[in-house]
């Protein structure tokens, strides 16, 4: 059983990924919708870092 691997930023295709697969993914399939795993792409991720850490510097004292 494959997921789809997709970032939840961009939305920027990241592969697939093999899992023993679950009850929910089975569910999923029999209804035919897609098995798709949300994560952060490497570019998504560095920016979501900066993002943070500017917003902490910028935080009011
Ligand atoms: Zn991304």
């Amino acid at each position: 059983m494959f997921y789809q691997i997709k970032c939840s930023w961009c939305g920027k295709h990241m592969g697939t990924k093999e899992d023993a697969g679950s009850d929910f993914a089975d569910k999923l399939k029999s209804m035919g919708l897609p098995v798709i795993s949300h994560c952060i792409c490497p570019d998504c991720s560095k920016k979501a870092l900066e993002d943070a850490e500017s917003n902490m510097k910028r935080k009011p004292q």
